[in-house]
């Protein structure tokens, strides 16, 4: 990959990136669906809370947050137990009437029951994921085609009636494939939350995989923003631009590239940065000195 970010930038960006992550910290953790896994203290409960609420984690904040306590909320005090006893006919009755844009109860009803699968083989989602997983790799694109792989092979006939999960079965939505040119934005979300250590924001439970490896979840706001400061130079949105961004982030933080998600993501959520040059929001801007617009 092409270096695009000289000694200088690199230092300036540094600087000013640094300093966004001090302001945008924990006490903003409200405004993001990361707030809802906060509210359990059992890794394994964080685990299978932080996959409902990344996977539901398109579309408005406001209808991200409704439907995730919705979710979160049928599965009483621990998401583990209730998944444990997890029964797909149940679900179905219990989730339905629920949408989130194209995701219904037989999406919500088929990820439990796809998590319940995991955790039987394997002992947690993490666990299920570490099938794929190579410690030496540069980064998590190979161990995250392999999880949505296997996911997606998983048994869905409770769900969906048919041996194979159907081509147009919505719950693959939930698991898209970086071979497939998606950025995968919800899952590197939740392998942000599960693998970061060292601040109050990410809960490091998945020890074996290496915050180095992780690549930024790229949404809208992530892309122009990058745009904005000179991380990327593409112009579509995809896992092309989220290795290119992660690739100059890395030259920030070789071993915590994916630190600078929550800050840069506060300032489009927030909506501090404009999808145009807005003079009074720039002025105020706290990355104004490394914004090339
Ligand atoms: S200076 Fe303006 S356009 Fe640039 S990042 Fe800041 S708010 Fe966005």
């Amino acid at each position: 990959m092409t270096e695009i970010l000289s000694t200088n930038k690199t230092r300036s960006l540094k600087r000013e990136l640094d300093a966004l992550v001090s302001t945008f910290d924990a006490s903003f953790l409200s405004t993001d669906p990361l707030h809802f896994v906060h509210g359990y203290k059992r890794d394994r409960d964080r685990e299978i809370a932080g996959l409902i609420a990344s996977c539901l984690a398109y579309g408005r904040v406001d209808g991200i947050k409704k439907s995730v306590g919705r979710v979160l909320g049928a599965m009483g005090k621990s998401p583990y137990e209730f998944t444990l006893n997890f029964n797909p006919a149940e679900g179905l009755r219990l989730f339905d009437g629920f949408v989130h844009r194209f995701s219904g109860p037989k999406e919500i009803t088929c990820l439990i029951y796809f998590v319940k699968q995991m955790i039987m083989a394997n002992g947690s989602i993490g666990g299920f994921f570490m099938k794929g997983f190579v410690a030496g790799d540069e980064s998590i694109k190979a161990a995250l085609s392999a999880f949505s792989e296997n996911a997606l092979s998983l048994d869905s006939f409770p769900v969906y009636g048919a041996k194979k999960l159907p081509k147009k079965a919505g719950v693959r939505f939930f698991f898209p494939n970086p071979n497939d040119k998606s950025a995968c934005k919800r899952l590197n979300l939740y392998l942000r939350w599960m693998v970061r250590r060292g601040d109050s924001l990410d809960f490091g439970i998945w020890k074996k995989v290496n915050p180095a490896q992780l690549v930024i979840p790229l949404d809208t706001h992530i892309a122009r923003i990058s745009k904005n400061i000179g991380l990327t130079t593409l112009r579509s949105p995809g896992w092309s631009m989220a290795e290119e961004i992660t690739s100059a982030l890395r030259k920030l933080n070789p071993k915590d590239p994916v630190r600078y998600d929550f800050a840069l993501c506060r300032l489009g959520i927030l909506d501090r940065c404009p999808k145009k040059k807005d003079a009074l929001k720039c002025e105020k801007c706290l990355i104004r000195k490394v914004c090339v617009l």
